[in-house]
């Protein structure tokens, strides 16, 4: 067991900055200087990191923390943090270690007694769950699928039961083969792609697999698929009549514009769909 205080000695510390997604307004003001104060900031991308540095006037040292190295890297920041140094680790967006580098170092120097400390900020995971409309808890985020179909779908597979609201990180070229599987394996839920967020062009799309799926070869830029969790209760609904449930809900005091939202909902169907059918039926 470690047991760790963040804050009880000034001294040699690892800090995890998160970093913007896309919009520079949400640099936290403690993201700004816990970089200033820090010795050496660690980044994927000194490239990336240099931009962000330079617009907000911050001249730390830096130096550069791949995922290809970061056995390497970490040992290296591990020298600097028993110098007495500050080290923090930034990725080229959101939080470190979240579908970036971070884990190697994070575990060293915690091992090695130094403070971790996790500076908060902005994440494409949690803000494309929150504004999906899908369940926010429980969740499980689960970053990228994979490359390749075969990872794709078994990855999926394993997910096929799992009642938690899923978070997936996608690249545009492969979202539209990605959601071909999810239809595939997970069947056709409720989803929501969300796009550029915090940028100008931020978009969300809820909807259905399929109905997104239809436009998705054509949309740019970053991208999450928020995805229903497995809903037990739908395999019994595909077995239950539609029509019947509506008098159910009419018997138990809906009106029929009410009780026919209603069974559109619970059956993922279009209400125009049941209302056609259901006034076919002589229910005038
Ligand atoms: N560490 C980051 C975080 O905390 O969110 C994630 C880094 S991961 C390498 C990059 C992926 O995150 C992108 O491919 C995309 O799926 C997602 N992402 C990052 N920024 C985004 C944004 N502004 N809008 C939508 N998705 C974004």
């Amino acid at each position: 067991m470690i047991r760790q205080k963040s804050f009880e000695k000034d001294g040699a510390a690892l800090y995890l900055v998160a970093t913007p997604i896309g919009n520079l307004e949400e640099m936290t003001p403690r993201a700004v200087s816990v970089l200033k104060e820090a010795d050496v900031i660690a980044a994927e991308d000194t490239r990336n990191t240099g931009k962000l540095l330079k617009h907000f006037e911050i001249g730390t040292k830096m130096i550069a923390y791949h995922l290809f190295n970061e056995e390497e890297s970490a040992e290296g920041i591990i020298k600097l943090l028993k110098e007495g140094k500050k080290v923090a680790v930034v990725s080229d967006a959101g939080y470190p270690l979240l579908s970036d580098p971070g884990q190697t170092v994070t575990n060293k120097a915690s091992e090695c007694g130094f403070p971790v400390v996790v500076v908060n900020g902005p994440n494409a995971c949690l803000s494309a769950l929150v504004g999906s409309g899908l369940p926010a808890q429980p969740f499980t985020f689960y970053g990228f699928l994979g490359s390749k179909k075969s990872e794709r779908v078994k990855a999926l597979k394993k997910l096929e039961k799992h009642e938690e609201t899923l978070v997936f990180y996608e690249a545009p070229h492969r979202i539209g083969k990605m959601l071909e599987d999810c239809l595939e394996v997970l069947g056709d839920r409720r989803m929501c792609l969300a796009r550029e967020l915090t940028k100008i062009h931020e978009e969300f799309i809820r909807g259905t697999v399929s109905e997104v799926l239809e436009i998705a070869d054509g949309l740019k830029g970053e991208m999450v698929v928020v995805m229903e969790g497995y809903r037990p209760e739908e395999e019994t609904l595909k077995s239950e009549d539609w029509m019947t449930v509506i008098e159910n809900y009419i018997a138990a005091g809906e009106s029929k514009s009410s009780a026919i939202r209603k069974t559109a909902e619970r059956f993922g169907i279009s209400k125009n769909e049941i209302y056609k059918e259901y006034f076919n039926k002589d229910h005038e």
